[in-house]
């Protein structure tokens, strides 16, 4: 069976893709680091709703974390893949850089683009082994594209996830896997609770925030056998924020 793990699942655009993914007939692995109720919550919605889900709390930066709670899932499920990996976990700790800590530096490039890494090449084997395509979709953002001011982190961190994404695409693309990466605005969620919301929705030509569901179903479609021949590509939604 071909299973999806979307990391960071519990919360904001990864709980609507959990939704989405198993709306979609796939069983999900809701990846949370730890806010176990939240997890709990939304793999209670899918069993509400028909499908299969299961929590699988670990830090995505911690690489022993990362390999030892996949290996017991492998060693349980010899016969069964991640064919989906969503690399949706991520936190902003924004500052100007003259008083940004090494802490708001580590912590958000470590949970990006270390979280990128180590999720990811601990599922490509099997995901190239079994031949029957597999998709993974990174979650960047807008502020990985142009860079916004007060987030150096979080911009070299998205921006790093665009070029691993182009990168790993041309390795397993002959292998049927594709690598694209989406690229939110401002969407609402926890995340950007805090924002003068006001303020920035004036800046977007839509005038209004994404919703987590919009997002979903751009990462839904990028899933699907529809877009198999996609790959590579950095997806922009953002209501027209360029
Ligand atoms: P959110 O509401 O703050 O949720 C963050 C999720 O990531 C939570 O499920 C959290 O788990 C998980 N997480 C954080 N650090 C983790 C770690 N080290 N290991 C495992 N899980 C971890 O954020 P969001 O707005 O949904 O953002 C999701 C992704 O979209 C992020 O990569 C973010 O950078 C990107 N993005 C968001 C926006 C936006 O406007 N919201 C725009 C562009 C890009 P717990 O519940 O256990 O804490």
């Amino acid at each position: 069976m071909k299973y999806a793990l979307v990391t960071g699942g519990s919360r904001g655009l990864g709980r609507a893709i959990c939704i989405r993914l198993s709306q979609m007939g796939v069983p999900v692995l809701i990846n949370y680091q730890s806010n176990e109720k939240a997890a709990g919550e939304v793999r209670d919605i899918i069993s509400a709703g028909g499908g299969q889900a299961q929590l699988m709390q670990f830090d995505v930066s911690d690489r022993q974390q990362v390999c030892d709670v996949l290996d017991e899932w492998e060693k349980q499920h010899p016969d069964d893949y991640i064919a989906y990996l969503v690399n949706n976990a991520g936190i902003r700790r924004d500052n100007v850089m003259f008083m940004m800590t090494d802490e708001d530096w580590h912590s958000v490039t470590d949970t990006a683009i270390d979280g990128f890494f180590y999720v990811t090449r601990r599922l490509l084997p099997r995901m190239m082994m079994r031949r029957h395509g597999g998709r993974i979709v990174n979650m960047s953002s807008l502020s990985g594209i142009k860079g916004m001011p007060g987030q150096t982190n979080y911009s070299a961190a998205k921006a790093a996830v665009i070029g691993a994404t182009k990168a790993l695409a041309q390795e397993v693309a002959p292998r049927g896997v594709t690598v694209n990466a989406v690229a939110p605005g401002f969407i609402e969620t926890d995340m950007t609770k805090d924002l003068p919301q006001d303020q920035l929705r004036e800046l977007v030509p839509m005038k209004r925030f994404g919703r987590p569901e919009e997002v979903a179903a751009l990462v839904g479609f990028l899933c699907s056998e529809e877009a198999a021949y996609i790959t590579g590509e950095v997806i922009s939604i953002n209501g027209g924020l360029l």
